[in-house]
């Protein structure tokens, strides 16, 4: 059984007190259930890269897991302004969002360099969640499955049979994310079969069934129970909702099934 992964992405959001009252507040929620909840899930939130430590401080004696929004696929060197994996792990990071559509787009990263942090985060064993989807434009023509195969494949070049199965991919329909526009459970189901079915037609049915696919585009405490109940949608990649402490456990408390 795949367990499910509720991944809160923060953005640019927040300072270090809010962030802290933000933990307080999802782990009062969150943490008298997780002897339950850890049976088919998992929680993880992404704060940017400068609130880590004090997320991490906050988080201690929590199951909620950390993860980052990026990194530099480098261990060190001179990268102006970058975060490398060694420094996540320093600060516990287990889980890094990777390839989120507002790195492709807003900061031109591509499926080279994207692959290049997926081996990195692989390397350091750490969780990629790798990120894929369509613009609108690519989903009025009709090129969605094109588009998000293609990001796929790129994303995976030379990642071997024995490493697929710890990378987390999201499907983030980028004409979804942040919009209040969700793909229908069907919809995002569709692509998610297609996902699933790329990776069993280069890696197998054992590691096909395997890999989690998260849904992500304004998952909500309304819409999250018949996305994630869908056979192929493993969990959720959540934005603004991740930002409300009471959206987000009643997120994390999606019914699956
Ligand atoms: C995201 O940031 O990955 C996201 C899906 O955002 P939102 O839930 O706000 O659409």
């Amino acid at each position: 059984m795949r367990r499910k992964l509720i991944a809160g992405n923060w953005k640019m959001h927040l300072l270090p007190a809010g962030a802290r009252a933000l933990v307080e507040r999802i782990r009062a929620e969150i943490d008298p259930l997780a002897a339950t909840l850890a049976k088919d899930r998992e929680v993880m939130v992404a704060p940017p890269a400068i609130l880590i430590p004090a997320v991490a401080q906050a988080l201690a004696g929590s199951s909620i897991l950390l993860g980052a929004q990026n990194m530099h696929y480098e261990d060190k060197g001179a990268f102006t302004g970058e975060v490398s994996p060694p420094m996540l792990l320093a600060y516990g990071v287990t889980h890094v969002i990777l390839g989120h559509s507002e790195r492709r787009h807003i900061f031109h990263e591509n499926d080279e360099l994207i692959n290049k942090k997926v081996l990195a985060a692989l390397h350091h064993r750490m969780t990629p969640i790798m990120c894929v989807g369509e613009t609108q434009d690519e989903h009025d023509s009709g090129r969605a499955l094109d588009v998000v195969l293609r990001q796929l494949q790129r994303g995976l070049e030379n990642i071997g049979d024995d490493h697929v199965i710890r990378i987390v991919i999201a499907y983030e329909p980028v004409w979804a994310i942040g919009t209040g526009r969700t793909a229908t459970p069907e919809q995002a189901e569709a692509i998610h079969g297609a996902i699933r079915g790329a990776i069993l037609e280069r890696y197998g049915r054992e590691r096909a069934d395997a890999v989690r696919i998260l849904y992500g585009g304004s998952v909500n405490d309304e819409n999250v129970d018949s996305l994630v109940s869908k056979p192929d949608i493993d969990g959720a990649l959540v934005g603004g909702a991740s930002l409300k402490a009471d959206s987000f456990a009643r997120i994390v408390k999606a019914r699956t099934r």
